[in-house]
């Protein structure tokens, strides 16, 4: 069984100094952390957990998105018993395999939709950040809300991933002319006054 905190950590109830740091740089969470001491616990009732390779458990508002190495799928999914009880206990869960590229990790959740464009820039914190424009009529054939789109595919890429709808791109443009015009007529307000 691989996590992404050591096994040995969590038995002994205490972070070694890797995983102390990694959690103080945000690598790990806390709720990574409890997340790991409870399905190891889950061991001893699912011997086929020692096959699970854990990259990253994430909690969001309505979903546990867990990361798994490629091909470990199918030691979480294909034990009813045990995903039962994972949803029991945390909700809604995604099971998803990672770390992807950015590009199928998109295409495999938007479809049968496919991206307009994707705008990736660097901030300047070095973090690469993508934006993926989508077509506002598929909004329907997408099976995943916007803000879903993000959590999943942050989690799988591990860089942040927005998803914008186009008509939503339009009116956020439309604001930004709207506020240029506002600070013209302010701009002529000032000049106007003696
Ligand atoms: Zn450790």
């Amino acid at each position: 069984m691989k996590l992404p905190v050591c096994v040995f950590d969590l038995e002994t109830d205490m972070l070694c100094p890797n995983c102390q740091e990694r959690l103080e740089r945000g690598e790990i969470t806390k709720f990574e952390i409890d997340f790991c001491k409870w399905i190891l616990e889950k061991r001893d009732i699912y011997p086929s957990l020692e096959e699970l390779e854990l990259l990253k458990a994430i909690q969001t508002d309505d979903l546990l998105i867990l990361v798994v190495k490629k091909g470990k799928k199918q030691v979480l999914t294909s034990n009813d018993d045990l995903m039962g009880e994972i949803e029991e206990n945390y909700g809604e869960t995604l099971v998803v395999e990672g770390p992807a590229k950015l590009h199928s990790t998109i295409r495999s959740l938007i479809k049968p939709a496919v991206e307009v464009g994707v705008n990736s820039l660097y901030l300047p914190t070095g973090v690469k950040e993508s934006i993926v424009i989508l077509r506002s009529e598929d909004k329907d054939r997408i099976a995943y809300t916007k803000e879903q789109l993000r959590d999943i595919a942050t989690a799988i890429v591990g860089d942040p991933v927005i998803f914008q709808f186009q008509s939503e791109r339009e009116k956020q443009e439309e604001r930004t002319e709207d506020d240029d015009a506002y600070e013209e007529k302010m701009m002529d307000f000032t000049r106007r006054r003696p």
